[in-house]
């Protein structure tokens, strides 16, 4: 079965990130992605001019038409953009029992620019954090998430604040290799790549679909977290440049 996997995120119009990644990482991977989209954004490859977000009406109503008739076996949660839609999600989470949840926490572009107006981390760690099984912060946001500057201090910090699993990337680092690190109350693991020539545009959106995806495929998680990271070092290795700026995963 196609495993339809609910995306709440928000939409990036030059196709690098957000929605577009969502939609295509799953596609690729073999489930179907249906979609809440929590704002619309101004950019293009270079960066985030601005941003406004959907009425929390109307998201609410479109998650009513999704749930009377769709099941959904996983769920990823990328940018909320405010704590009225943190809240919005927290709710809708709740009727999802059992339904594995994987949280980017968004809190700005990797090109620069900010995809929230107001400080996000509180609301993040207490409401949805605790409701997913795994977030997929990079390390920039993992430290402003915990307000720790160590890797393994914020890795602890992130799985004892929410009772769930963390996986840290290490795409912002300046090191020959990009190293992910798992934290879970089991313990850590870390998984090294190579790092590849260019900046890209929505490979943090990517990953953490893609994960969301075999979830819903039926795999364990720690699978997920393996073949998902294969999968996006795949993608990016045939990344391509649409515009003047950061180069986009090619998601096939
Ligand atoms: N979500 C949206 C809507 C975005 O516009 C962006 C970045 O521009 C992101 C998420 C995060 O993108 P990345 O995967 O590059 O961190």
């Amino acid at each position: 079965m196609k495993p339809n996997i609910l995306v709440i995120a928000g939409h990036d119009p030059s196709g690098g990130a957000g929605i577009h990644a969502d939609i295509e990482a799953i596609q690729a991977l073999g489930g179907f992605a249906s979609t809440l989209i929590t704002g619309l954004t101004v950019q293009n490859s270079q960066n985030v001019r601005s941003f406004r977000l959907t009425d929390i009406d109307l998201l609410e109503q479109q998650a009513e038409a999704l749930l009377d008739d769709y099941r959904f076996q996983a769920v990823k949660i990328g940018m909320t953009g405010s704590v009225t839609i943190i809240d919005f999600i927290a709710r809708l989470l709740d009727r999802l029992p059992g339904v594995p949840v994987v949280l980017d926490p968004v809190l700005a572009a990797e090109a620069g620019g900010s995809l929230a107006r107001e400080s996000l981390a509180d609301a993040m760690l207490d409401q949805l954090a605790p409701r997913s099984e795994i977030m997929t912060p990079n390390l920039p946001e993992a430290q402003i998430l915990t307000g720790q500057t160590d890797l393994d201090d914020c890795g602890q910090a992130l799985v004892s604040r929410s009772g769930q699993a963390a996986l840290i990337t290490g795409t912002h680092d300046d090191t020959d290799q990009v190293t992910n690190h798992l934290f879970t109350r089991a313990g850590t693991q870390q998984w090294q790549w190579e790092r590849l020539p260019h900046s890209y545009h929505g490979s943090g959106c990517t990953l953490a679909s893609a994960i969301a995806c075999l979830r819903g495929h039926g795999e364990s998680l720690a699978n997920a977290v393996a073949d998902g990271q294969a999968h996006v070092d795949r993608f990016l290795r045939n990344a391509f440049r649409p515009g003047q700026g950061q180069h986009v995963p090619d998601r096939r």
